[in-house]
């Protein structure tokens, strides 16, 4: 099949969270497979054009009632395979993408004409095809910025308004939303910007409360469409944790479906890691504790193998329990680390105040470290050194460390909540079984109870600790099993596409 991803995201151009990985990975995969598989994504002002080749001509994209031009550049995603690679291309439009910040910057974290941004990208993804001559099976869309791909696939480009066959009628659409926590809401004043006619606007169910959905639209559009886990597409459907949008989901209940991500294992193995000292496996775990020797030195903790290491990385959002764990004078983090004989260190940044009070803790304790910030490195050091991986998130679209974690030894302690409960077992005193520590509430008691237990099997239970350990590392959470699932769902995509006979 030929296969368009259009997202806002990719490794290794652009990154704010998972969805980047998920894009780049998914490609290879698909591309193993054997599919022809192509990206598409703005042309951020980080992106070097230097590094890129520019296609020849500029390009016309209808927005806002007018057009606006741009230019094209493009590369092969590296690491991609020389025999199929997979195509990037670069949409680079100075206006909307030539600044600091993919959505936002601090003092606009979200920026005023991101429905032109986006509506604009979404468009110029089948002005690309035209200019290529290049012409998808599949149009599959990551998140609410590229959300208007279905719709206008569905609304004009697959058939005309006067339903005359266009250049994609051969074309299904797919819309993979990695976190229904971002739609795309914006005033409906912003629609012109679409170039749909109000119509659609009420056909396509763009409206929301007297706004403007991306997501929403997306979603009613899509040919097929699913989340990143089976079991957030199924909170998903519920009133409590839809994010306002079970019902238009619960509208799609038949194209609906939950694909877990995988983990790019070139990156992610502990057998040939870089940034480990030496390498490790589940049956020879030297280099662990040589990990564990090196993270501790790296931070200024005490050098001592006894004394257990909870890491913890990823962006400080109210999704990822920050309220419960770092909260001034509730946080469970200072309780943990006061009562407990453990270290804790915390990597990432976010929310100013949960940055201030992971600081502060750190001067505070001699246990707690912070590092505020992103690092490739570091984080491979964690997820290498650390005992334990703490993830205490509110809702878990899919979630990638606490699968880091499983195959780095790492034992994650987790909520109870979308791919985290996918993906790790909880801890069975009675039998050793599973694979990490569990809870369902969201509390700070939750959480420092779950972390105590914890850490009481690993002063009482070591062999429990070694046994669950190689077993969490055993797992196969490669992309080969998601791409295939994904090729169903392009199958299922194309049969289900609507045909006007
Ligand atoms: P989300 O997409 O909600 O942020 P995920 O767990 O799905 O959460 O993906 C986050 C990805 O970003 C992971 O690969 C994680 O290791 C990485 N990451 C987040 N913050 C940092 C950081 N400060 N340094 C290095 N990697 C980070």
């Amino acid at each position: 099949m030929k296969i368009l991803m259009a997202a806002s995201e990719a490794v290794p151009f652009a990154k704010t969270g998972g969805l980047a990985d998920a894009v780049s990975s998914l490609s290879a995969a698909l591309a193993s497979l054997g599919h022809e598989v192509r990206i598409v994504i703005p042309r951020y002002y980080r992106i070097d054009r230097g590094t890129l080749k520019k296609l020849e001509g500029a390009m016309g994209v209808p927005s806002g009632g007018g057009e606006e031009w741009c230019a094209v550049y493009t590369t092969e995603l590296p690491g991609s395979g020389k025999k199929n690679p997979v195509i990037v291309y670069f949409i680079d439009h100075e206006g909307f993408f030539g600044r600091e910040g993919i959505y936002g910057n601090p003092s606009e974290p979200d920026f005023l004409d991101n429905p032109r941004r986006f509506s604009f990208f979404c468009r110029s993804c089948f002005q690309l095809c035209r200019k290529i001559d290049w012409y998808p099976d599949i149009l599959h869309a990551h998140d609410w910025p590229a959300a208007l791909v279905p719709v206008f696939l569905k609304y004009g480009e697959r058939y005309g308004v006067s339903g005359e066959q266009g250049s994609f009628a051969g074309a299904a659409s797919v819309l993979t939303i990695h976190n229904l926590g971002y739609q795309g809401i914006y005033s409906k004043d912003s629609f012109s910007c679409t170039n749909l006619g109000w119509d659609v606007f009420y056909q396509a169910g763009f409206d929301d409360w007297n706004m403007m959905n991306f997501l929403k639209a997306g979603i009613n559009s899509a040919d097929k469409l699913n989340t990143v886990s089976p079991g957030y597409a199924r909170e998903t459907l519920t009133a409590s944790q839809g994010f306002r949008l079970s019902q238009a989901l619960n509208g799609r209940l038949e194209d609906y479906s939950g694909i877990l991500n995988g983990i790019d294992t070139r990156v992610w193995n502990p057998q040939k890691d870089k940034f480990l000292p030496a390498p490790f496996s589940s049956s020879e775990l030297g280099g662990k504790a040589k990990a564990k020797a090196l993270l501790q030195r790296r931070f200024g903790l005490k050098e001592s193998p006894e004394t257990p290491v909870i890491g913890m990385i990823g962006r400080l959002a109210e999704q990822k329990g920050i309220g419960e764990l770092f909260g001034p004078s509730y946080g469970s983090a200072w309780s943990i680390c006061r009562d407990m004989d453990i270290q804790f260190i915390f990597l990432g940044s976010g929310d100013i105040w949960a940055e201030n009070e992971t600081l502060s803790l750190s001067s505070r304790l001699s246990n707690f470290k912070a590092h505020i910030g992103y690092s490739e490195e570091l984080s491979h050091l964690i997820e290498g050194g650390a005992d334990f991986f703490l993830m205490p998130s509110r809702y878990e679209p899919c979630g990638l460390n606490q699968m880091y974690s499983l195959v780095y030894g790492t034992l994650p302690i987790v909520r109870n909540t979308g791919g985290l409960a996918d993906t790790v077992e909880n801890y069975n005193q009675e039998t050793a079984g599973g694979t990490g520590f569990m809870f369902d509430d969201l509390t700070p008691s939750a959480i420092y109870n779950t972390v105590g237990w914890a850490v009481w099997a690993w002063y009482n239970k070591p062999e429990d600790i070694l046994t669950m350990r190689r077993r969490g590392m055993k797992k196969d959470f490669s992309w080969e099993k998601s791409a295939l699932q994904y090729e169903d769902l392009y199958k299922q995509a194309l049969e289900k596409k609507e045909v006007l006979t």
